[in-house]
């Protein structure tokens, strides 16, 4: 039975990291996918862990050899997924976690239909600007350069499948934790599992 796929998109620092690290946690089912970038790690990113750190060039590589199901260029670096990676992932049951931006869900609910799509707001922009400003790693022209696509990606809202508002963490955990509950149990995904039971 392949495994479910669910994308989450957010504006950069709306929470989405805090809220995947936490669902991830919480559901030992799921399994993150990995991406490839050319930024430089955060404090306490992990290498293999949180993104694989790779130079423009091994990018560029991995691009032009076909490797990425998608890629996007954003920020001035490289973001993109292993197509191997999830192939063998979902052929294994996995259920996927994607932190993708709006282009990336686009692109993958085109190869994978049946992926959920769910995007994560914050309470307000100004909220959104206090949480960036909060981080503290960023130049003020690279939190202008997050602040607009942000309201850019705050367009795309509507062809998702799920919206979550990231006002208070828990809160919003429960509402990612019923959305993986409430998609495990449709019924083009569970009854395939529950038949055998039925067969007379
Ligand atoms: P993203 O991955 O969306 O860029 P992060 O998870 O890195 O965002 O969160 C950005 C900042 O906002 C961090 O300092 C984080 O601790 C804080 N944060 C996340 N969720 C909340 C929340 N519900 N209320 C207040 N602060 C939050
Ligand atoms: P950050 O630099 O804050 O980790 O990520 C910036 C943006 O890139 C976020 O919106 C995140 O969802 C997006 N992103 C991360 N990995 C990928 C990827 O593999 N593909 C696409 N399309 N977007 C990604």
């Amino acid at each position: 039975m392949p495994g479910e796929i669910f994308v989450v998109t957010a504006p950069s620092g709306t929470g989405k990291t805090t809220l995947l690290k936490a669902l991830l946690a919480a559901d030992l089912r799921l399994r993150f996918s990995i991406s490839y970038t050319t930024r430089q790690p955060r404090p306490g990113e992990v290498p293999g862990r949180d993104y694989f750190f790779v130079s423009p060039e091994e990018f560029r590589g991995l691009r032009d050899s076909g490797a990425l199901a998608e890629w996007v260029e954003q920020f001035g670096y490289g973001y993109g997924t292993s197509k191997e990676w999830i192939i063998q992932a979902l052929e294994s049951g996995q259920d996927l976690v994607f932190d993708l931006d709006s282009r990336g869900a686009k692109a993958l609910k085109e190869s994978f239909p049946q992926a959920i799509l769910i995007f994560i707001l914050p309470p307000s922009f100004q909220e959104l600007e206090r949480r960036l400003q909060g981080r503290g790693s960023l130049s003020p022209e690279e939190l202008a350069r997050r602040l607009e696509n942000g309201r850019n990606e705050l367009r795309e809202v509507s062809w998702y499948d799920f919206l979550v508002v990231n006002a208070e963490v828990t809160a919003a955990l429960e509402q990612l934790r019923a959305i993986v509950t409430a998609s495990r149990c449709r019924a083009a995904r569970s009854w395939p599992e529950l038949e055998p039971r039925f067969r007379s």
